[in-house]
């Protein structure tokens, strides 16, 4: 019997899938709105676990109170954590911000550092925000960002293997020439919200379906993949609405 064949993670098939998926999604860039190095760390802290443009719809009013890292390092949290409420985990972001304002402030004079290991060094920032921040606010390539898509698409690529961010950015920065670490964040993740969805790939219209190595493409490409079932989150179900009441109908007494 023939074994199926993974594709090998070679630099030339990973450059290959680069510049297809560059001539299919142009368009690709980064979502968050900012206006300078800061507003992109403050912005990319906040959008963890929340969508960019519920990001976007917070920062102007965040930035309009707080315009610089100074002014943030002494913000009140309760005033910050009213802000920022509905992009989640609020009150554990507003630390992360107002502390990685004061790192700035502290040692860095208010500016974001140009240089990896000084951003990472601050609170609140990452490996990721580090490469997103150095990428696109200073056009520095140190790194390649991976974040929930980057770690999806290239597993299913076969360009990287598992879900350690550490060794699958390890592994692209090995097999992608540096002038392109940053352009490869950006459209492996557009890729991933547009072609490559977690649920429901359209493979069938995948600009790099010849190139990749998931199993499954073949099945999603003529219609009949099966979406995986939703993750169990163990919260309760919620509790059952009360029945409206009918219009004239005299209110329940209670007991
Ligand atoms: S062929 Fe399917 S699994 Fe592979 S990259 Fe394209 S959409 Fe994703």
């Amino acid at each position: 019997m023939k074994t199926k064949r993974v594709p090998r993670p070679t630099p030339e098939r990973a450059v290959r899938i680069l510049d297809r998926l560059e001539e299919a999604h142009p368009e690709a860039h980064c979502a968050l709105d900012y206006r300078n190095a800061f507003e992109l760390s403050v912005s990319t802290i906040l959008s963890a676990q929340c969508t960019d443009q519920r990001v976007n719809l917070v920062t102007p009013v965040l930035f309009a109170r707080f315009p610089t890292a100074a002014l943030l390092a002494d913000a009140a949290l309760p005033e910050v954590e009213g802000i920022i409420r509905s992009t989640g985990f609020f009150r554990a972001k507003t630390k992360s911000i107002v502390g990685f304002a004061r790192g700035l402030v502290e040692r860095h004079g208010g500016v974001v550092p140009r240089d990896f290991d000084a951003m990472v060094k601050l609170p609140g920032i990452g490996r990721k925000t580090a490469n997103v921040v150095l990428g696109h606010a200073y056009g520095m390539n140190e790194g390649v960002a991976v974040d929930t898509h980057v770690l999806r698409v290239t597993n299913r690529l076969g360009l990287a293997e598992g879900d350690d961010p550490v060794k699958v950015e390890a592994r692209l920065m090995a097999l992608v020439p540096r002038e392109r670490w940053t352009r490869t964040t950006d459209l492996i993740i557009f890729h991933g919200r547009k072609v490559c969805d977690a649920r429901r790939p359209a493979c069938g219209r995948c600009t790099v379906f010849d190139l990749c190595g998931w199993e499954g493409r073949q099945a999603w490409a003529s219609g009949q993949g099966k979406a995986p079932a939703a993750k169990r989150t163990g919260r309760k179900p919620p509790a059952a609405r009360p029945k409206k009441r009918r219009r004239g109908a005299p209110p329940k007494r209670g007991r």
